[in-house]
């Protein structure tokens, strides 16, 4: 198969760290996509045989490395509210940092001279697929009464606020914590 990216096995998601921080300001840019058995990553949100795309630059300071980009993934499951299965994408920004010493509390070590992106990459795409999707932002859901999708249609039975109901659920999951 032909991608435009290539297909890349786990030792080429490790930096030399020795090397980068001698110099400080070496920049050096990742783009390719994994294989999620690569990086140790089982999930089954994860669309099988779909590889995670991998967009960083990794660029040494005086007291670490920062690595920035971006890393996308394509989850399935099924819409929370009409159970219709459904296929999306994340894509999430990345910005963190790699010390030898830890000075920054939200810092990764560096072990061994090394930077191992792997488990960065792992914990980014389990961090961001979701649990429970929707198949549009205002998927109206199904009729609780007699199940009816109303996404395709009004059913009879009383209304009684449906969607004031699922707004409501909605708000509260967007005052839950990450
Ligand atoms: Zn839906
Ligand atoms: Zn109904």
């Amino acid at each position: 198969m032909n991608t435009e990216k290539s297909n890349v096995g786990r030792h080429q998601l490790k930096v030399n760290a020795f090397e980068m921080l001698r110099r400080p300001g070496t920049v050096k840019q990742f783009d390719f996509s994994v294989s999620p058995e690569t990086i140790d990553l089982s999930d089954s949100r994860l669309v099988p045989d779909t590889d995670i795309e991998v967009e960083l630059v990794c660029e040494s300071m005086s007291d670490g490395i920062v690595v920035r980009g971006k890393i996308s993934a394509t989850f399935h499951g099924e819409c929370r509210r009409c159970l219709m299965s459904l296929v999306g994408r994340i894509e999430v920004d990345v910005h963190e940092l790699y010390q030898v010493t830890i000075t920054d509390p939200d810092a990764f070590l560096i072990e061994g001279d090394i930077v191992d992106l792997a488990p960065m990459v792992r914990e980014t795409v389990l961090l961001e697929l979701p649990d429970a999707p929707l198949c549009r932002p205002d998927c109206a859901g199904l009729c609780p009464t007699c199940g009816q999708d109303l996404n395709s249609g009004s059913c009879s039975c009383p209304t009684d606020g449906v969607d004031t109901r699922w707004s409501v659920l909605d708000a509260l999951r967007d005052q839950l914590p990450e």
